[in-house]
């Protein structure tokens, strides 16, 4: 099994996605109230070589000697990939053996404001960044970021990014009822992305209401109701969990192996994790599709949110 690397998943937006972390568990520079991996448990805008280039290198060759090639390589994981200082090479290596996969980055954006962020970003062929507000109130409240960031740095590092990158940025905004679909905040963000100018925005909501106590999601209507508000071009609802199912990625295994275990007893997302050793991004898209198909649900307890099996 490997360290740094899971799926193929089968992800959303980009098909059969070999997933590479670079940065261990919940490093990033935002604590979002939404994250479905949990609080973040080193919240820095310090770049550091994490994990050793050389350890990644390492896996993703054993990887291609050993197996197909996937239809994307997404840098992602479970916090903030452009943390790592070596991006810019693991991305050259990939590149440089595979120039025929394409590799995306999902990345929270907030870094762009740095140049050499910027710089190493350059020969990714889609970049992923996400934005949920354009006041710092609304950042500070839905994103709770590190020390030092600020929205409008943060707005300008996606406007120079723009500027300087050829490939495609698909801009991710989530809503979050109560916390960023007031007008003001919709008006705001509204001309961010007339400034950002991406060549997509995906509007997003929680995919399971449970994660994290407190929050819900928005509906489709309301989601339907910003896109009328906003009256911008190329914007999207990410298509939901249930069409996952039909992604010839989805494996009968790997949620067998996740019903198994919350079938002995609840288990939190990081229980799944340690039991089965699959990746938590991974099982989060696997909870969701089983939540959806009403085979699971969550329970809060003072532990966090426990997954059972549903009763029917
Ligand atoms: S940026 Fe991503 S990984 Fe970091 S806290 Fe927010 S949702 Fe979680």
């Amino acid at each position: 099994m490997y360290k740094y690397l899971f799926g193929p998943v089968p992800s959303r937006r980009l098909g059969m996605s070999l997933g590479v972390d670079l940065v261990p568990r919940k490093v990033c520079s935002l604590d979002c109230v939404y994250c479905e991996v949990g609080k973040t448990t080193k919240l820095t805008t310090e770049r550091k070589e994490y994990i050793l280039f050389g350890k990644i290198q390492e896996e993703l060759k054993h990887y291609f000697d050993h197996n197909p090639d996937p239809d994307y390589i997404t840098f992602s994981g479970s916090g903030e990939p452009t943390l790592n200082i070596r991006l810019g090479d693991v991305l050259d290596f990939i590149k440089k053996i595979k120039p025929g996969i394409p590799v995306a980055v999902l990345t929270n954006g907030t870094l762009l404001s740095d140049k050499a962020v910027r710089k190493s970003l350059l020969k990714s062929d889609i970049v992923l960044p996400s934005l949920d507000a354009a006041t710092e109130e609304g950042f500070i409240k839905i994103n709770r970021p590190a020390q030092g960031i600020k929205i409008d740095a943060y707005i300008q590092g996606l406007v120079d990014f723009r500027n300087e990158y050829k490939g495609k940025i698909w801009l991710e905004i989530l809503i979050l009822p109560g916390y960023n679909d007031s007008e003001k905040e919709l008006w705001e963000l509204k001309k961010a992305i007339l400034r950002i100018k991406p060549d997509r925005v995906q509007l997003n909501t929680l995919d399971r209401p449970g994660t994290i106590s407190g929050i819900g999601k928005a509906s489709i209507e309301q989601l339907e109701g910003i896109i009328d508000f906003w009256g911008l071009e190329a914007i999207e609802i990410i298509a939901k969990a249930p069409e996952r199912k039909n992604n010839p990625a989805y494996r009968s295994d790997v949620e067998t192996a996740i019903l198994e275990t919350i079938a002995r007893r609840p288990c939190t997302l990081e229980d799944i994790q340690k039991i089965t050793g699959i990746h938590v991004n991974e099982i989060n898209k696997y909870l969701d599709t089983l939540e959806t198909d009403g085979k699971v649900s969550p329970v809060e307890l003072e532990r966090g949110i426990f997954y059972q099996i549903k009763e029917r």
